[in-house]
């Protein structure tokens, strides 16, 4: 497709390319809104945005994922919804870059994603910093990686209505290819570290079809609060676990329990970190079990289907594998870790009983860790 599909749009060839990857959270789950780190990793699948300026003020879209739609808007006016979903994104994302003062001109855009959609691996995010991209390159903004990333975050939140935290955006932006990034959440600062060549990132996606999930979420962040605050600390980063201990007879047993989940996950994101920065995969397996338990017990978002999924792969593969539910909670994925020759074992032990313990059929994908932005210049 590509320069092709986009001079059939518009009648002339694009001027450029912007993409940006989805991703997977490798460890650190519900430590974001509580200031903590995460490890996420670009994927290889990506959202493409081909662009080229036009001579007045508007912004032409079409999208390669819904044939036959196209959206056309002024870039200097405030946000509107518009009658397509998908494009609402477009116009969150100009509406975002708008508060920047920098100038809007007009554009025509391509947009051609792989990264499977509503699937908990950033879709969204990721067409969000692609189209980003696009602007910053068409107009010669001068935006830095984490602005990028703040931007994308601010049309989820204030213009979509999705209340994510900056990690997606943030990984899609910085990500470097091979590696996972370690995230601070509180100061945003992002180390990269190298995921061993030999090694393949496991997607199984459990379909298994997810309920309650924002009441729930809100649930558990609020438990978060409320411990936070009979501990005395400003986030549960600052928390230890002695700290935690002196004011359990203070909280209920969820404030209790979700806190303690989050302060040692804090930990284990570290530890991952350098288990992942020396190739040692059997640590790996050992932190990231220990999150999935966790989920299970302490934070309890898990479902039996991605218990299911996590079983099937440890008794494949053993501590040859690092598994855990991964994302938001009561269903989703799992993300795994392991040697390249041991993706088949996985994947046919997944296939064989997955369906028969569930009822369900996982969807699988594998990727290397992928590159964060990219732009390339046609003229
Ligand atoms: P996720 O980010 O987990 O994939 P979301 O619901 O947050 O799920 O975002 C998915 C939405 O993003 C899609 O329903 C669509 O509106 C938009 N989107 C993602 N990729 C594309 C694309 N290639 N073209 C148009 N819209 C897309
Ligand atoms: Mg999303």
């Amino acid at each position: 497709m590509t320069v092709t599909g986009f001079e059939q749009h518009f009648g002339s060839p694009a001027q450029g390319e912007s993409s940006a990857p989805g991703r997977v959270n490798l460890i650190g789950e519900f430590t974001d809104y509580n200031e903590g780190w995460v490890l996420p990793c670009a994927l290889e699948f990506r959202c493409r945005a081909h662009w080229r300026r036009r001579p007045d003020n508007k912004i032409v879209v079409v999208s390669q994922e819904y044939p036959g739609e196209r959206d056309e808007f002024d870039g200097n006016a405030p946000y509107q919804q518009g009658s397509l979903p998908w494009a609402n994104y477009v116009r969150a994302v100009v509406a975002a870059s708008q508060t920047t003062g920098y100038p809007m001109g007009g554009i025509d855009l391509l947009l051609h994603s792989n990264v499977p959609q509503g699937r908990g691996l950033s879709s969204s995010a990721a067409l969000e910093v692609a189209v980003l991209g696009a602007l910053a390159s068409a107009f010669d903004w001068p935006l830095e990686t984490t602005e990028i990333a703040r931007l994308g975050q601010l049309a989820e939140n204030q213009f979509i209505g999705c209340q994510c935290g900056i990690m997606d955006q943030l990984v899609s932006a910085a990500a470097e290819p091979g590696s996972a990034l370690l995230l601070d959440c509180q100061s945003l600062e992002t180390t990269a570290i190298g995921i061993p060549e030999q090694w393949t990132l496991v997607v199984l996606d459990s379909n298994h079809p997810r309920q309650l999930v924002d009441s729930e979420y809100n649930d558990r962040r609020r438990d978060c609060e409320l411990a936070c605050r009979i501990i005395g600390v400003n986030s549960l980063r600052a928390a230890t676990p002695a700290q935690l201990e002196a004011y359990r007879s203070e909280m209920t047993t969820s404030q209790f329990l979700r806190a303690k989940h989050v302060i040692e996950e804090n930990q284990r994101v570290q530890a991952s970190a350098e288990a992942l920065a020396n190739g040692r995969l059997t640590d790996l397996a050992q932190l990231l079990g220990e999150g999935h338990r966790s989920l299970a017990d302490q934070f309890e978002v898990t479902v039996a289907a991605t218990d299911a999924l996590v079983a099937i792969a440890k008794a494949a593969l053993g501590d040859r594998v690092a598994a855990r539910q991964t994302g938001g909670g009561f269903g989703g994925a799992v993300i795994c870790l392991c040697h390249h020759d041991d993706v088949e074992t996985l994947v046919t032990a997944v296939h064989q009983e997955y369906g028969a313990r569930t009822g369900l059929e996982a969807t699988v994908f594998s990727s290397r860790a992928g590159a964060g932005l990219e732009l390339v210049s046609y003229d």
